[in-house]
């Protein structure tokens, strides 16, 4: 893998918004975590049918999914693209997974920050495309209402976006999530952005920090 990025933060603070952004403007490999789950979920299967119990129990899945479900897709992913990874590792053990899957550090973090009321508000407020698991919503609206901008799929709002399973959701990274970016900070560095913001904001900064790495 020549680069990869790494995007962190709550649920709700803009991780897949960004990370589709950076797929679609700058040719970078998106992998999202909670993607490949889903995608699995929707091609059916006993495989499928357990990913989608432990879905729908609302607080993420066992390490030990995410981190099959990782690894193929990394074996598939070009070498040649720069990679975006959103949302893993969710677990401080899936730390080492992860340089293990990469072979090498991770060449930028990124924490995306958003105070917790707004990240609720998001995720309450955001629907996903059935096909290709973009979401929109009010700060990111599709060109065209009830319609993926990339794919023409249809929008919906999320089953996992219910108040109980987001607070879960939440909980979980408020706990986990300090720790991992700590580590993190050890090994790579982390930059923090204030993903309160406009997306436009987020993007230029987020860009900003892409452009200060060494080539
Ligand atoms: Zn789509």
């Amino acid at each position: 893998l020549k680069r990869s990025l790494l995007l962190l933060g709550i649920q709700g603070a803009g991780k897949g918004t960004v990370g589709r952004l950076l797929a679609r403007d700058q040719g970078m490999a998106h992998l999202s975590a909670g993607s490949l789950l889903r995608r699995h979920v929707h091609d059916g299967g006993p495989f499928g049918e357990e990913i989608k119990a432990q879905i729908d129990r609302g607080c993420g899945v066992s390490t030990e999914i995410s981190y099959g479900l990782l690894k193929k897709a990394l074996a598939d992913a070009s070498a040649d693209r720069p990679l975006v990874l959103d949302g893993y590792p969710r677990e401080q053990s899936e730390i080492e997974h992860l340089l293990e899957l990469l072979g090498v550090n991770p060449t930028l973090v990124l924490h995306l920050q958003a105070p917790r009321p707004i990240a609720v508000a998001r995720l309450l407020s955001r629907s996903a495309c059935d096909d290709c698991d973009a979401t929109f919503g009010p700060g990111v609206p599709p060109r065209f209402s009830g319609v993926c901008d990339d794919c023409g799929g249809k929008l919906a709002s999320r089953k996992d976006d219910t108040p109980p399973a987001i607070r879960c959701r939440l909980d979980g990274w408020t706990r986990r999530g300090p720790r991992i970016l700590e580590r993190l900070r050890e090994i790579t560095g982390c930059t923090q952005i204030d993903s309160s913001r406009p997306i436009d904001q987020v993007m230029a900064d987020v860009e900003e920090a892409l452009s200060e790495l060494p080539n």
